[in-house]
């Protein structure tokens, strides 16, 4: 008995170790991988998984996975009520099955694409004060059977799993604009500082790109204000396709916006402020052409004393040459 006690004690403790340090990320995908590390190993469990209710389409979609090959269960998508874990989406409750395979809500498709066999599995909602947002699970208990003792854990760990994400969306929230996704100004800022001193830390280059649109005045004029937006956000959503992984993209004012590109020396910059300029030329949005102009900031990573707001007023520099010198043009000015 006593040793019942001390694995609950010692569960218990790996609870609060796993909440704190679920919560002290904002990274929703980080926060995702914790919850689904803390609920394998809490249960002693051969895997676990979190999957995550599209709010829009009310399916449910795997996130990653531990302990089976996740990379195959991100491409399935289980509608609301469907499998065991449907169920309690649309439920609410928890469940704990101790053989899947004789429960007619089993959803087969997951192990048939993963070669994984579930046995059985403990299985709780995570809910965030308004609503349902996925559920969280952990399959096959390594040794014995799931107890409600384990459930207990559960979901007490995906109660706090729901505040860290919804955390991370107020967060998300705080720092993007509204109409284009891209993070403001404020937030630009405080990155553009983060890299600059890395980039002092380790002596690497830090190039930033300011973007503005060329007479885009005329395009208000001509299609009115609403379409204006509608080529703002299109503008944004292409350039966020264009950009590198790593990269960093704001919405720096109304129609500017800007790039820091880490590690970047002032050859790469230019050729990326190339590219793009290139790429938005060519495309139509709302069957508007627009054309944008670019300057460019440099830091070669050696003047210790070198402040963020230098490089900002290089590129705005580099952006008003551009502007002075026939505009769709990427200027580097120092
Ligand atoms: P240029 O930059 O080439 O010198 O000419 P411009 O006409 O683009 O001039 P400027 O950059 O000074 O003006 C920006 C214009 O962008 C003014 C404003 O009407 C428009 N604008 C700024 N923010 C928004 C926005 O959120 N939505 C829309 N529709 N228009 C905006
Ligand atoms: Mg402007
Ligand atoms: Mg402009």
């Amino acid at each position: 008995m006593a040793n019942a006690q001390d694995k609950r004690l010692r569960q218990l403790q790996t609870l609060i170790e796993m909440t704190a340090l679920i919560n002290s990320t904002l990274d929703t995908r980080e926060i995702r991988r914790r919850a689904i590390e803390a609920a394998t190993r809490l249960l002693d469990a051969e895997a676990g998984s979190l999957l995550l209710i599209d709010q829009k389409t009310g399916d449910l979609f795997f996130e990653v996975a531990i302990g089976t090959k996740s990379a195959k269960l991100k491409e399935i998508r289980l509608k609301m009520g469907q499998g065991i874990s449907g169920w309690v989406a649309e439920h609410g409750e928890p469940v704990i099955i101790h053989d899947v395979t004789s429960d007619p809500r089993f959803f087969k498709g997951a192990d048939k694409k993963t070669k994984f066999a579930s046995k059985n599995m403990v299985c709780v909602p995570v809910r965030t004060r308004k609503k349902i947002v996925g559920v969280l699970e952990a399959v096959n208990k390594k040794s014995g059977k799931f107890k409600p003792d384990d459930m207990e854990v559960l979901s007490a760990l995906a109660n706090q799993v729901a505040v860290a994400i919804e955390n991370a969306r107020l967060y998300e929230e705080a720092i993007t604009d509204s109409l284009t996704g891209l993070y403001h100004h404020k937030y630009f800022e405080l990155r553009l500082r983060e890299e600059l001193e890395k980039a002092k830390r380790y002596k690497h280059p830090v190039s930033l790109l300011m973007l503005d649109i060329d007479h885009f005045k005329k395009v208000n004029d001509k299609y009115g204000h609403l379409l204006g937006d509608r080529v703002l956000e299109g503008l944004a959503l292409a350039l966020r396709k264009s950009i590198r992984l790593g990269d960093i993209i704001s919405r720096y004012g109304g129609e500017e916006f800007t790039i820091i590109l880490p590690h970047t020396n002032k050859k790469n910059a230019q050729n990326a402020g190339e590219r793009l300029r290139v790429t938005i030329e060519k495309m139509k949005f709302d069957g508007i052409r627009i054309t944008i102009s670019i300057g460019i900031g440099y830091f070669d990573g050696k003047k210790m004393d070198f402040d963020y707001k230098e490089l900002i007023s290089y590129a705005d520099r580099s952006l008003y040459y551009a502007k002075q010198h026939g505009r769709n043009r990427v200027e580097f000015v120092m």
